[in-house]
């Protein structure tokens, strides 16, 4: 699946974010084959990724880092080109 160069500065200002996992309900219909996956040692916990994803699809987890809600993220892969540290990389669904 190529990811493209989709960036948050795509996403149409003035949608609205109804509630956290807005593609849930409006999704395309079909799983994502990639999703992200967050590598610890190279987060700094900035939340860069968590104010980008448009699907609010990612959580912060108890202890600061992120994590991905599978039900709501579509793999659009604005997280991994958004983390300025390489921490999130996008990896097939088994
Ligand atoms: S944008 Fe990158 S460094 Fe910042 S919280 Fe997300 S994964 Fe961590
Ligand atoms: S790939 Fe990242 S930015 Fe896109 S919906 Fe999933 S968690 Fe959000």
């Amino acid at each position: 699946m190529a990811l493209g160069g989709i960036t948050f500065k795509h996403e149409k200002v003035g949608c609205a974010m109804l509630a956290g996992g807005n593609a849930h309900p409006y999704a395309p219909g079909t799983k994502p084959e990639l999703l992200p996956v967050w590598d610890k040692n190279l987060c700094v916990r900035c939340a860069l990724c968590y104010i980008y994803c448009p699907h609010a699809a990612i959580n912060r987890l108890d202890d600061g880092f992120f994590g991905v809600n599978q039900n709501f993220c579509t793999g659009c892969g604005i997280c991994h080109r958004e983390c300025w540290f390489g921490a999130v990389s996008m990896q097939e669904v088994d």
